[in-house]
């Protein structure tokens, strides 16, 4: 093969390397594309990012009294009807995040007679009804403290419901412990027919309870308090509920 023959083969076979190199570059390029456009996983199901699921359940608050004929107790300026709606709120407010569904018997100031304010937790088929109230004792600045309501002979979740939102009030607000308290007469513990309590938050004729419970610092301790409550009380059940199945098999 003479000189020149021999580069020009040379040429050839770079050339033909060349372009080996070449179709090798452009599969590997087609290859990275396709596969970046391919999705990364099969999604099965839709999964809100940064929105934790509600637990399922319906709580009905009850803000006691309202409109002009139902104030409840009155200390000049303050009217138990008012905090009874704020605290309420605060209440909706935070339990909305947890739990599915947050019901309240009045967002106004308007009065809802008793047996419809039960009517609509049994119409919701809520699965604990809260009512909240305050106190007042007559000629009597001293008496103050927290007590929680419950009727004795309806079930026995109403007493577990008592004693789980007493207890954490009392934890959160540091209030004087007045306990649970029965009472087969209170129409909104009588006439619901899930689990249900009515706390009395304080006394409004005690002038140092009476500004506390309008601070906006201390009304989020009670709302805190009964917040827990729920939440205690719903673990405790539903464990109670669980051992009683493993006991059924
Ligand atoms: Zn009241």
């Amino acid at each position: 093969m003479s000189k020149r023959k021999y580069k020009r083969a040379k040429k050839k076979e770079l050339n033909r390397k060349k372009i080996g190199i070449l179709l090798i570059a452009i599969i590997i390029i087609i290859y990275c594309v396709y596969n970046n456009m391919k999705p990364q996983y099969q999604a099965t199901e839709t999964v809100n990012y940064g929105q934790a699921k509600k637990i399922e359940k319906t709580i009905v608050i009850d803000p006691g009294h309202g409109g002009e004929e139902e104030p409840g107790c009155v200390f000049g300026n303050v009217y138990e009807k008012e905090l009874d709606l704020e605290i309420a709120k605060k209440l909706q407010a935070k339990l909305e995040k947890e739990y599915s569904r947050v019901i309240m018997t009045r967002t106004e100031d308007v009065n809802v007679y008793l047996n419809e304010r039960a009517r609509i937790a049994n119409r919701e088929n809520a699965d604990l009804f809260i009512s909240i109230h305050q106190n007042a004792l007559e000629d009597d600045d001293v008496t103050s403290g927290i007590e929680t309501w419950y009727n004795p002979v309806k079930d026995t979740e109403s007493k577990i419901l008592a004693q789980n939102i007493q207890e954490n009030i009392i934890k959160t607000t540091n209030a004087n412990d007045l306990g649970i308290k029965e009472s087969k007469g209170l129409i909104v513990t009588q006439k619901t027919e899930m689990p249900s309590c009515l706390v009395e938050t304080g006394f409004l004729s005690s002038t140092k309870e009476r500004q506390k419970l309008a601070n906006d610092e201390y009304q989020d301790k009670i709302v805190e308090g009964i917040y827990n409550g729920i939440k205690s009380y719903f673990e405790e059940t539903e464990n109670t509920e669980e051992n009683m199945e493993g006991n059924n098999v």
